[in-house]
């Protein structure tokens, strides 16, 4: 008889493999060292803004299946706002300029030769620039395979590739921002239209989430912080909580799903990045006005990304290490006059509240990626899932929602503790 899969962390990697084993039957039990699911993406009510917002604002795009997929087993989809079309608005606050960028849907990408699609002062022959990215080798910068400078640069590939590598794009490691063309611009105009959860990530991702598992008797533990695990010889014995000891029987698994600092921490001679970035976001509490697009990319400012809520707008600033000492009203007060200049608002500062993630994601450089583990480990009842482990993609929600259904897999098709697979049985 299958034994039961205990899942460590109920971010998004956890509860997308706690999820798809649960589904296949799989008896679950998830251990959350915090009183509440989520980890890096989720919501919470904020006193000083008297809002529910998210500890960070996501963009997810229509070509991201696993989270898409993630999104429709739970009943989660209907809590996003899907744009009806791959259009991206910017704005260059230091010459006032306005253009949006619109691929066409297809694959084969003829919105480059249309003067009014491209992104203005560029010229069709420099949207090839990242040939030699998508061909790069193992182990390489973007920066020595493409040229990080221009107007094309500048209003369009370093905007893209700093929010999903949250990584300088020069410095970052080129098949990973290879692997995000590649699932976006290169997919054509259907893999780019932006979803944005407006009523919240817990709503549209962790709630559901934590229903479903309910639904099928998964047992869900907050509060249980994982401090050890025992190992014998090839496989982990034992579970070690503050306050509780889970044996491990026969037939068990575990699925580690918890931040890479943690990881190394509990599975002996494991290699993890260790480096990160930070990202900032502030949020004021002001109705967006009339017309504001859902999403605003912005150049030549502060500012990367301006996000438009129903109660809020809300500002993203990825690889932000070094706004981390930053005086926080001054960065409300600097931030603010940007959006009040690209909405046309009034310059009186809103509410507001500045949130800094320091270790946001790993930092998505050759260095840090070769340090990703695979799935499986030396144990054999131990697969590892998270943003961090070696999805093919940076970290970001696809990337953490695809670890979890690699160790679903790898925990599904394992051979029993009797020595048969499952699934030839
Ligand atoms: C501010 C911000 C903005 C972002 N924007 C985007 C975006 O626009 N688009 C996008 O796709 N991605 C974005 N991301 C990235 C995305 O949020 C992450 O990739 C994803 O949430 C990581 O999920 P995870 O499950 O791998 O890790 P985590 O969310 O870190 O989950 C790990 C869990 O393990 C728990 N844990 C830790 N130690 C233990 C222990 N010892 N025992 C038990 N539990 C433990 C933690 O409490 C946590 O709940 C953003 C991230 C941040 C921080």
């Amino acid at each position: 008889m299958a034994g039961t899969v205990h899942v460590i962390g109920a971010g998004l990697a956890g509860l997308s493999a706690a999820v798809e084993m649960a589904g296949a039957g799989r008896r679950v039990v998830l251990h959350e060292a915090a009183g509440f699911a989520g980890g890096r993406c989720r919501s919470y009510y904020d006193s000083v803004i008297d809002l529910v917002i998210d500890n960070g604002n996501h963009l997810l795009l229509s070509g991201n299946w696993a989270a898409l997929g993630l999104l429709r087993r739970i009943g989660g989809l209907s809590a996003m706002q899907a744009a009806e079309s791959a259009e991206f608005p910017f704005a260059d606050l230091a010459s006032g300029e306005r253009w949006t960028l619109r691929p066409n849907e297809g694959r084969l990408p003829w919105w480059i030769l249309d003067s009014r699609r491209r992104v203005p002062g560029t010229r069709a022959p420099d949207y090839l620039a990242p040939l030699g990215v998508l061909r790069a080798p193992e182990s390489v910068a973007v920066g020595s395979v493409m040229v990080c400078r221009g107007a094309l640069y500048e209003r369009l590939w370093r905007p893209v590739l700093l929010a999903a590598l949250n990584t300088e794009p020069c410095e970052a490691d080129a098949r990973l921002a290879a692997q995000i063309l590649r699932e976006t611009l290169a997919a054509g105009g259907q893999a780019c239209r932006p979803l944005v959860a407006t009523g919240g990530l817990t709503a549209a991702f962790i709630d559901p989430a934590l229903r479903f598992l309910k639904e099928r008797g998964a047992e869900i533990l907050f509060s249980q912080s994982l401090r050890a695990i025992d190992f014998q010889e090839d496989r982990a014995a034992a579970l070690r909580f503050a306050n509780d000891t889970v044996a491990l029987r026969a037939a068990d698994q575990v699925v580690l799903a918890v931040p890479p600092v943690a990881a190394r921490g509990l599975v002996p001679g494991l290699t993890a990045p260790e480096k990160f970035h930070a990202i900032v976001n502030a949020h004021f509490r002001i109705p967006p006005p009339p017309g504001q697009p859902l999403l605003l990319g912005v150049v030549n400012a502060l500012t990367e990304w301006l996000f438009a809520y129903p109660d809020r707008l809300s500002v993203t600033i990825s690889c932000a290490d070094r706004l981390m000492d930053e005086p926080r009203e001054k960065l409300a007060e600097t931030i603010w006059r940007e959006v009040a200049v690209l909405t046309g608002l009034a310059p009186d500062l809103p509410r507001w509240q500045i949130v800094r993630e320091r270790r946001a994601t790993f930092a998505a450089t050759p260095e840090e990626a070769a340090k990703r583990p695979a799935t499986e480990t030396r144990y054999r009842n131990l697969v590892l899932a998270g943003d961090w482990t070696r999805t093919g993609l940076p970290a970001t929600i696809e990337g953490s929602v695809r670890s979890g259904l690699n160790a679903a897999a790898a925990v599904i098709r394992a051979p029993d503790w009797a020595g048969r697979s499952r699934d030839a049985a």
